[in-house]
């Protein structure tokens, strides 16, 4: 028997065909013995139907009959027969191959299966077990309608990338995976060498380095859809290997690349759904973005913004704003609308978000109600009524309105509002679910610098080109963000190619000269031998098909992710390695216990 379609090909136009199945018996029923089974593969399910009353002369139905015994839940198995019509009255419309069923004249058990651990079918809601199970035996889970769907979009949405930046003259190159450690924002993953025993490699974070020395090496435009590793506890939109769509250009400035990746994004849309998307994209600066939304990748698909009341409230004679405006920080606030929120939002719930406040690291949370025209709360009495009126006219509040007002210092105050804002939005419902809002984030800064050691830290990473001079008060950096529903799917920027200058910008962050010549040297020789200008930027893949696919976290876009625990719990790695082969490599064995796989009880962290 060799396979003459798919169990997702059939329709009415082959009715009376003779034609071979192959597939699993995903699910199988007796009516009076009369058996069907769905019979599973990636393309889809067929309806396989044996009638002992209906077969061709010559079948030898007994033998059929114990073959088929054999045709446990998800056990691979090859039948033939003749292609016919379903019953009038039990076509399945959901399902393309449904107005047909195939009469088996011949079938073989191919390879049994164990009993699954759990169903395959399309589940209702609740029936799938735990992540963890799921993954534990990914290579079934992978036969769910589901999984096979998410696989087809990340091949095919790769595959548009690849077409795209074809035509646009880039060059898909690889770069190395065992290269040398150096400082990229998260931890390596070190791999020892036993050729040189005590040096090590590291695993990319990404292939920063390497593409810039492209760009000295006139590749001109380079692409890779290149894998990267950071060792960095896993979250919903991170785990310790990710791909990324990596990408630099030479003699560009930022709408370039910008300009680049909306046409990628327009023809990977068009592509997938056969629809136009509207570019150029939104800008919007890095200040506005946080003081708006409360956030450096805002999700632009609902209202809620942040109005600033830090000059409205400078003369309050309400002792906590004073001490904090006092310190340098600032006062914002939100508007409820009575008809979105205020009137759904009672004294408990109040209570109930100026304590979750807290968990998103405000100092507190106030609250003002509009209420007979006047604002009103626990603490109105502290502000004067004129200071009450030009807050009411701020933030256009209106009867029934509540106002939540956050203060503190600027940039973790602004973050826990962007929390908190999140939180609302989830909590009334007002985010739809099937928009797309991208965006860039631009006018970023160069550094940050600590509020209490002065230190200065890079805000991307430090071959960002600053704007100004390194010496101003405030240095920009020619860097931005491609946000997509409150979620960052890449970080681009201008690069510096002057190595006076880039080992300017690693002082400034404090490396000493020695530190840099180790980490650095061969990447500021390279700059040295005629570096073009270059930028480019990366984007996550991951992450971007889990939000087109409406996913809760990248693993299920990925085929053999690791859990929440950094852990595969497929092959069970990380694992112990034998003694001798770390005698080998001259590490020493250190007796350790029990790794903790996690578990269904294992959480995602934000
Ligand atoms: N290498 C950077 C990252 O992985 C992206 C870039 O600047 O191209 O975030």
């Amino acid at each position: 028997m060799r396979r003459t379609n798919t169990c997702g090909e059939l329709r009415s136009e082959d009715i009376g065909k003779k034609v071979c199945l192959q597939g699993w018996v995903r699910f199988s029923r007796d009516h009076g013995g009369v058996a069907f089974i769905d019979l599973a593969d990636r393309y889809g399910i067929t309806q396989i139907v044996f009638d002992p009353e209906d077969v061709p002369k010559g079948t030898d139905v007994n033998s059929m009959s114990n073959t088929m015994r054999g045709f446990t839940r998800e056990s691979v198995v090859s039948i033939s027969g003749i292609v016919r019509k379903r019953v009038e009255g039990t076509e399945d419309g959901r399902n393309p191959t449904g107005e047909v069923e195939v009469l088996i004249t011949e079938a073989e058990l191919l390879n049994r299966s164990r009993s699954p651990p759990f169903e395959l079918g399309d589940q209702k809601e609740g029936v799938l077990p735990n992540e963890d199970t799921r993954m534990r035996y990914r290579y079934l889970d992978l036969r769910r309608t589901e999984v096979i769907q998410a696989m087809q979009t990340r091949s095919r949405f790769i595959h548009l990338i690849r077409e795209y930046m074809d035509k646009n003259d880039f060059l898909e190159i690889e770069t190395p995976i065992l290269a040398r450690s150096t400082p990229e924002g998260a931890r390596d993953f070190i791999v020892p060498s036993r050729v040189h025993p005590g040096t090590f490699y590291a695993l990319p974070q990404s292939p920063q380095l390497f593409k810039q020395m492209l760009m000295v090496g006139s590749m001109d435009r380079y692409y890779q859809i290149a894998r990267c590793f950071r060792d960095e506890d896993s979250r919903k939109d991170r785990q310790p290997e990710f791909t990324q769509l990596d990408m630099e250009m030479s003699f560009v400035d930022m709408k370039d690349i910008q300009d680049t990746i909306e046409g990628l994004i327009a023809f990977v849309w068009k592509g997938l759904y056969g629809t136009e998307i509207k570019i150029p994209f939104r800008r919007i600066g890095y200040k506005e973005a946080m003081e708006s939304y409360g956030s450096d990748k805002p999700d632009l698909r609902y209202g809620l913004k942040f109005v600033s009341l830090t000059e409205t409230v400078k003369d309050a004679p309400y002792d906590i704003f004073q001490r904090i405006l006092g310190a340098g920080g600032i006062v914002a606030g939100i508007n409820l609308k009575a008809d979105v929120a205020g009137e759904r939002i009672g004294r408990n719930d109040v209570d109930r978000y100026i304590g979750q406040a807290k968990k998103f690291g405000l100092g507190g949370l106030t609250w003002m109600r509009c209420k007979d025209g006047k604002l009103d709360s626990n603490i109105t009495k502290y502000f004067t009524p004129e200071i009450l009126d030009n807050i009411k006219q701020k933030m256009g509040a209106e009867e029934g309105d509540l106002l939540f007002l956050i203060a503190g210092p600027w940039k973790s105050t602004y973050e826990g509002g962007g929390a908190l804002r999140k939180k609302l939005a989830e909590d009334l419902d007002l985010i739809p679910a099937d928009e797309m809002q991208f965006l860039w984030m631009v006018d970023c800064p160069m550094f940050e610098v600590d509020p209490v050691s002065g230190k200065y830290d890079v805000f991307h990473h430090p071959f960002v080109l600053p704007e100004n001079d390194l010496n101003d008060k405030y240095v920009g950096g020619a860097c931005f963000d491609l946000c997509l529903n409150g979620n960052e799917l890449g970080s681009g920027s201008l690069r510096i190619h002057d190595p006076v200058m880039q080992r300017e910008v690693f002082r400034k962050i404090g490396m000493d000269d020695e530190k840099i010549e180790t980490d650095f040297g061969f990447f500021l020789e390279a700059l040295g031998y005629g570096a073009p200008p270059h930028g480019g930027i990366a984007l996550g893949i991951d992450r971007f098909i889990s939000i087109l696919l409406g996913k809760d976290t990248i693993r299920e876009v990925i085929a053999f992710p690791k859990n929440k625990k950094a852990v595969s719990l497929l092959d069970g790695s990380p694992s112990k390695v034998d003694d001798d082969k770390l005698e080998e490599l001259q590490i020493m064995s250190l007796s350790i216990g029990d790794i903790d796989f996690g578990g269904p009880e294992s959480t995602d962290e934000e």
